[in-house]
Order: C-alpha cells, then sequence, then structure tokens
C-alpha cells in the first residue's frame, strides 16, 4: 500500500489535500495522470449505464440542497456513526470500529467517554445572515439529487417502467476518522444509479442489475478473483432494504465493501410524498391503477474504484515496477521518444509522429530526457501502454520500434501502420 502511495505522489496521479499547509484529513488532490484516469473510469460508466442504453435518464443535481431533503430522507436523524472519545489524550475514535475493552490506541490509557451518535453530514449556511433557518448541508450522497426529480423526468419523459436516473458527483461525509488512502475519505466522487421497478418485478431486475455489476467490474479491469459478494443479513439491513449486497474487493488494507446495490422498496418516494405533501405515482400507460414505483440502487464509489484498479494493476518483475491498466483506463496510451536527444534529426522526426498521434486525438506523452532505458522505467511506472522510440533507422525507412509494457517486446513498425 505504501509503495503505491508512494508511485501515486511521485508521479502525479494524487497528492494528499492541502499538502502544503499540512494537509487536511480526508481530502485528496488529483494530479494531470490521476484526473485523466479518474475520468476515464467515470466516463467509462457513463458510457456503460446511460449512453449505451435506452431506459437510463442521466442528470447533474445541486450539491447544496433544501434541508427539507434530509428531513425526508431521515439523514437528519439517523445519518450518524457511534462516536467516543479517551478522556486522557482526547483522541477520537468510531465506538464499533474499537474494542473498548481495550485501552486507547493512541495514549495506551483506558478512560472512555460514554458513546455518542455523531452526524456526518458537513453543515454550511446559506445567505448573509447565520441562524437556524439558513443551516444547509454538503449532500452525503447523490442518490437524493434523483429522488428529488424523479417527478421531473416523469413529467418531462414519461418513460415505460422499469427505468433508472444517473448522477455522477461530490458527495461530503464528517468520517470520524478518514483513513487507507483515499478508501475513506471526507470528499468524495459517487456514481448512483436509482432504478425505477413495479414492485412485482423486484427480483429479476435486482439480478440483471447484479449481472450487469459485475460486466461493468471486468469492463475497467478489475481483478476477478479478488471481488466477493456479501449477501447483507436481514437483521443488518436498513429497516427499508429488502434485501442488499455489498460487493466486496480484497483491497491492501483487507477485504472491504467497493459498491453496493439494495432493494429500497418505495422508502425514498414515500418519505418524499410525505414531506412535499406531493404525488410520487406513476401511471401506467396500460391504464391500470397508479402506484408508487420500488427502486433498487446501484451505488458506486470512484475512488474505492480507483483504489482496486490500483491494486490490479501494480505489478512487480524483479526490478521493474509496471501499472498493467488496460489499455482504455491508461492516462497516457503512448509515449514518443527519440533514440537520441543530440540529433535534430531524430527531433524533428519524432516531433512529427508525436504530433500525427495527437492529431488523431491520441493520449501521448513526449520524453527526450535522460537515457533509453530510465524512459522506459518512468513509463512503466505510469503504465503507459506502449512506447515509440525513432531511431537512426527511422530516417532510412519510416519504422519505429514500439515496445510493449507487460512483455517489454520490441517490434518495428511503419509510421503509416501505427
Ligand atoms: P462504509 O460502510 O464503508 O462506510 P457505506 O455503507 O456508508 O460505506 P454507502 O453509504 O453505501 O457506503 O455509499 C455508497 C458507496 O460510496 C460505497 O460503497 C463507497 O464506494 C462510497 N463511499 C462511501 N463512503 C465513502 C468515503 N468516506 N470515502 C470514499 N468512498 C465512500
Amino acid at each position: 500500500m505504501e509503495e503505491i502511495i508512494s508511485l501515486c505522489k511521485r508521479r502525479g496521479f494524487i497528492y494528499q489535500g492541502s499538502e502544503i499547509y499540512g494537509g487536511l484529513a480526508g481530502t485528496w488532490d488529483y494530479g494531470p495522470l490521476g484526473v485523466e484516469l479518474k475520468r476515464r473510469v467515470m466516463g467509462a460508466w457513463w458510457e456503460f449505464w446511460v449512453e449505451s442504453r435506452d431506459d437510463m435518464y442521466g442528470v447533474d443535481t445541486a450539491i447544496i440542497m433544501n434541508p427539507r431533503t434530509w428531513v425526508a430522507s431521515g439523514h437528519a436523524a439517523t445519518f450518524s456513526d457511534p462516536l467516543i472519545e479517551c478522556k486522557n489524550c482526547h483522541a477520537r475514535f468510531r465506538a464499533d470500529k474499537i474494542d473498548m475493552e481495550n485501552n486507547c490506541p493512541n495514549c495506551g490509557k483506558k478512560d472512555w467517554s460514554d458513546v455518542k451518535q455523531f452526524n456526518m453530514m458537513f453543515e454550511t449556511i446559506v445567505g448573509p445572515i447565520k441562524d437556524d433557518k439558513s443551516v444547509a448541508y454538503l449532500r452525503p450522497e447523490t442518490a437524493q439529487g434523483i429522488f428529488t426529480n424523479f417527478k421531473n423526468i416523469i413529467d418531462s419523459f414519461y418513460p415505460d417502467l422499469p427505468f433508472g436516473i444517473c448522477q455522477q458527483g461530490k458527495a461530503f461525509r464528517n468520517e470520524i476518522s478518514p483513513r487507507d488512502f483515499v478508501f475513506r475519505s471526507r470528499e468524495f466522487e459517487q456514481m448512483e444509479i436509482e432504478y425505477f421497478v413495479n414492485p412485482d418485478n423486484w427480483e429479476t431486475e435486482f439480478d440483471k442489475l447484479l449481472a450487469q455489476i459485475h460486466e461493468f467490474l471486468d469492463l475497467v479491469g478489475i481483478d476477478k478473483t479478488k471481488i466477493h459478494e456479501l449477501e447483507v443479513p436481514a437483521t443488518e439491513c436498513a429497516h427499508y432494504s429488502k434485501r442488499t449486497i455489498d460487493i466486496e474487493f480484497d483491497f491492501l488494507i483487507g477485504r472491504e465493501e467497493l459498491l453496493g446495490l439494495a432493494y429500497r422498496t418505495d422508502f425514498d418516494l414515500k418519505n418524499i410524498e410525505r414531506e412535499s405533501g406531493k404525488s410520487m405515482e406513476y401511471r401506467p400507460k396500460d391504464g391500470t391503477a397508479p402506484f408508487v414505483p420500488h427502486v433498487i440502487e446501484p451505488s458506486f464509489g470512484v475512488e474505492r474504484l480507483i483504489m482496486a484498479i490500483l491494486t490490479t494493476v501494480y505489478t512487480k518483475d524483479g526490478d521493474r515496477v509496471y501499472l498493467k491498466f488496460p489499455k482504455n483506463l491508461a492516462p497516457v496510451r503512448y509515449l514518443v521518444s527519440p533514440l537520441l536527444k543530440n540529433k535534430p534529426e531524430l527531433i524533428s522526426k519524432a516531433r512529427e509522429v508525436y504530433k500525427g498521434l495527437r492529431k488523431r486525438g491520441e493520449r501521448v506523452m513526449w520524453d527526450d530526457s535522460g537515457n533509453i532505458g530510465k524512459r522506459y522505467a518512468k513509463a512503466d511506472e505510469i503504465g503507459i501502454p506502449e512506447c515509440i522510440v525513432i531511431d537512426f533507422e527511422t530516417l532510412e525507412d519510416d519504422t519505429v520500434t514500439v515496445r510493449d509494457r507487460d512483455t517489454t517486446e520490441q517490434v518495428r513498425v511503419k509510421i503509416g501502420e501505427l
């Protein structure tokens, strides 16, 4: 884990948030390669779930919502974790994550406070006056922006059931102890689907979504052998959920939740009906009686997907370290390099190849620093699938060498056939 974190920082994938001021716990900044990776993961998701289907509608809703949203959803009352404090050193922990029979892991004394419930929503103030009426929250999930637009989508599009509404965006949780790199952050990115179904068919639709989730995880190259389905026992499910499956992954920190799939019945839409006084009923086109649809929710976290991808692709082969990204996700697709730096004819030929690939819309990087071995080592650490080198033979027959990241084999290819 330490090696991956260090590579991410060194090579410009992920930096600690506000590092220059000593950091801010639970926040992370994506560098040039990290943002490219993240956008490619989010792009693959959007293409898979929204663009390639007729039954999905994309939205992008506000982060700050009317506070009644969180009263209706139950977050205001119950979105909390149990907090415990060591009265000696004032370190705080999640009471469900440590054994209170033991001494404080920070100072070694045993003097625990009572357990208190700590609400994880970030508060903010809307408008110039700070009073009870101006308090709002940064959304702790993207789902409520979807539910509150259910009626708008029906009115604008009148889709057939089943249909889904999808959203990607930031979510904020004031986690008591952010930890394990980006795994538990205070600001992170979610990708959520609310799939509205006729309650008579929920089981079939649940199974279909579960199969599609596995298809998506495969598409982004996550190691299948490390993925596990945890059927959450009925006694541990949220009271409104009739079935929840946590998709877990063998992270380097242990087996933990990667994403969730939950059948949430009509809990959310009924809550909105109660709080807003507006009907959330769907009128079937065949003239049968209107009803409030039920919902199945696949909920993905981008940071955890990125951690699962990094865990999968991080490869050590003797002294060689490389990131075995699938070609569709690699932040840089080709490296273009002149064999020698001080030969103008090589440089100008290499520039031509570089510009040609750029023009074609490829993600291409230029490198003429150090020697070729060092350039390959750097390209491997970034996970560039192919390195193209322009040498003296190129000037004679217009061929270049293409080196494969995974096998390190080199082949000669005509520039026109690249
Ligand atoms: P956990 O039990 O690990 O706290 P959760 O059950 O609270 O997770 P959900 O509320 O189901 O998580 O959120 C859906 C998804 O959002 C999670 O599966 C995860 O991928 C992501 N997620 C939740 N909290 C965080 C966080 N603090 N940092 C990064 N990703 C998160």
